[in-house]
């Protein structure tokens, strides 16, 4: 390994006080009372009923470049509000639960590569990458938080190589043309196979933008799975809560 394929130290620093940061927050979750992520009824982190809305029902979406998406969950109702708990409101005792959810998709991706292509070698997992704003507001990737609670390795291969500006307002072809150039990938892949994971499917225009830095890299992109899709425009209500794309690679 070369010095430029070390991790970065300020990156290994923000991972530890991430991982301190979740420990806390989980410790302080068992001692005080919560409110239930979909319903807010005082309960548990997850009540039955909204437990129950997170069962997936795994189906696939195209991105604009034609790459085929698992997801797990219509992002609506009570699963939004629960993925958005777990993203922007520190709620991360809910990514067992979301774990959960998102595993099925991502068994699908695997499976779709493996019998499109049973000779090659293994996939990785690639997460979508977070700014280093979004994860210093956060204090944790959410996708890794979630592939942790899954038990699932991934690659840290991809990092933001430029901020971009908020998706939130953009159509589907101004959410293409702002992400293009958000990520590098940090080495050669040259010869792997790669599934990109991400939270939630909008138009796609990150995740092809991921696949695009990922194949400049000399790896092949054999699917994507995400935990949500929405395929509707966010609304002046997700806006005030921080959803979307942008710093947002915040929400992000
Ligand atoms: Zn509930």
């Amino acid at each position: 390994m070369t010095p430029s394929q070390q991790p970065h130290d300020d990156d290994k620093r923000a991972w530890w006080h991430g991982a301190l940061i979740d420990a806390l927050r989980d410790a302080w979750a068992l001692l005080m009372p919560v409110e239930c992520a979909g319903c807010e009824r005082v309960d548990r982190a997850l009540c039955d009923e909204c437990a129950r809305r997170l069962v997936a029902q795994p189906s696939i979406h195209s991105t604009p470049q034609h790459l085929a998406v698992h997801y797990a969950l219509r992002y609506e109702g009570r699963a939004r509000r629960v993925l958005l708990a777990f993203k922007n409101h520190h709620r991360t005792d809910l990514a067992r639960a979301l774990s959960t959810s998102f595993l099925p998709a991502l068994l699908q991706a695997i499976d779709a590569a493996s019998s499109s292509d049973p000779a090659t070698h293994p996939v990785q997992i690639v997460a979508v990458p977070s700014s280093r704003g979004a994860f210093r507001t956060r204090g944790y990737h959410p996708m890794a938080l979630i592939l942790r609670a899954a038990g699932v390795r991934h690659a840290r291969v991809l990092r933001v190589a430029q901020e971009t500006r908020s998706q939130k307002l953009l159509s589907a072809q101004q959410r293409a043309d702002n992400v293009h150039g958000a990520f590098i990938a940090t080495h050669s892949l040259a010869g792997i196979r790669v599934i990109i994971v991400d939270d939630v499917l909008t138009t796609g225009a990150t995740i092809d933008e991921a696949a695009r830095a990922i194949s400049a890299a000399g790896a092949t992109v054999v699917g994507a799975a995400t935990i949500g899709f929405t395929p509707r425009k966010l609304t002046v209500r997700d806006i005030a809560s921080g959803e979307g794309y942008g710093m947002e690679k915040g929400a992000k």
